[in-house]
């Protein structure tokens, strides 16, 4: 009974050395990450850990976005100083003070009166020409002021609230300027009636017109923003933060609602920066949401994450508390799930609120540094 007792326990050793080594390569799989080349931090210069006398390179950051306005020489050379890439974002159609002075720019509603701003956020009317030029003007400016890496738009969608578990998507813009200009580019005629019987008719027999035209006109500015970057700063990338819905979510309010059509913007766009914030946005359990909502844009936009390819799909994942909060546990499941591919870089949510919160910020620098090539 001795001899097979033995052997037993030998191939028992022995498997389980074999599982263990296979468990450890699997770890060490999961760290490395050569296909993520920006590790990156959203919200301004993270002064409090340079304040520290730490350099971004030894943190195993990258890469600092941070708001167009609030750019400096001395900031940028600083970042560049660190090895990291300083990226701008960029608010397109989202500059709310802009209608004190050009009440016409509000986004009309269903019934033909101003839309109230949903849950405050305010957009714009996207045919307004004085706000389209004024925002192009601050663009360019920006471009051509600052050392950029590349620049981000933000806000670039319709007047909505969607940025929260159950979103507000009212319909607009129903203004005269839009429906003229909905009538002369889609060839559609409407007939002389009031703007609550038009938008009924857009939003019904004529919405596959509608939704498309609409996606064409923030398309439009997205060709125009790549023209500048073509003029100002070439070598630039241009970035856009949306929505991380799939095409089906919300019974396809990406392009229904929110007027974002990304295979139409892909032309134009260097890099998506889905923005599935997994608290924020209902799922605070489910880490999981991050990597299924990226895998959904590379499949739709045909980017698999491979060296040389054009198009690059860097999410901005959610670890400061916004709503929900994100506990310091889940912060390894997070950049877990936003590091996959087809994803071949990331970026954290956001710096102003998650600096107090030395935990998590640990937690990530950790992070950074294990999958840092
Ligand atoms: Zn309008």
């Amino acid at each position: 009974m001795a001899r097979p007792l033995l052997r037993t326990l030998f191939s028992l050793a022995i498997s389980f050395t074999s599982v263990l080594f296979s468990m450890m390569t699997v770890n060490a799989e999961e760290q490395k990450r050569p296909h993520i080349q920006i590790r990156g931090i959203y919200g301004g210069v993270p002064d409090q850990l340079l304040d520290q006398k730490k350099t971004l390179p030894e943190l195993g950051i990258n890469a600092v976005f941070t708001g167009s306005g609030s750019l400096t020489q001395e900031r940028i050379a600083l970042l560049k100083q660190q090895g990291a890439k300083v990226f701008a974002e960029f608010n397109t159609m989202h500059v709310a003070n802009y209608l004190k002075d050009h009440p016409d720019a509000s986004p009309i509603g269903v019934d033909g009166k101003v839309c109230p701003a949903p849950q405050g956020w305010q957009g714009i009317c996207p045919t307004h020409p004085g706000y389209r030029q004024y925002r192009m003007d601050e663009f360019r400016r920006v471009l051509k002021e600052f050392e950029i890496d590349g620049i981000w738009l933000d806000y670039h969608h319709s007047h909505a609230s969607w940025e929260r578990a159950v979103p507000d998507l009212p319909d607009t813009c129903f203004c005269e300027r839009c429906l003229k200009q909905f009538q002369r580019e889609t060839k559609v005629s409407l007939p002389d009636a009031p703007t609550s019987e038009l938008s009924t008719l857009l939003l019904g027999k004529q919405k596959a017109a509608w939704v498309q035209w609409r996606c064409d006109v923030f398309t439009d500015w997205v060709r125009e923003f790549r023209a500048i970057i073509k003029e100002t700063r070439p070598q630039a990338l241009l970035g856009t933060f949306h929505c991380p819905w799939s095409d089906t979510d919300f019974n396809g309010a990406l392009k229904n609602k929110l007027a974002i059509d990304l295979k139409a913007q892909a032309p134009y766009v260097d890099v998506f920066s889905i923005m599935p914030y997994h608290a924020r946005f209902n799922h605070p359990e489910d880490p999981a949401w991050i990597s299924r909502q990226t895998a959904w844009l590379g499949k739709h936009l045909s980017i698999k994450g491979e060296p040389g390819e054009r198009h690059k799909i860097w999410p901005i994942v959610q670890l400061s508390d916004w709503g929900e909060t994100v506990p310091v546990e889940q912060v390894h499941s997070v950049l877990d799930h936003g590091t996959r591919l087809p994803a071949t870089g990331v970026m954290v949510f956001r710096w102003g609120s998650l600096h107090p919160q030395t935990d998590k910020v640990d937690a990530m620098i950790e992070y950074y540094q294990a999958i840092k090539p």
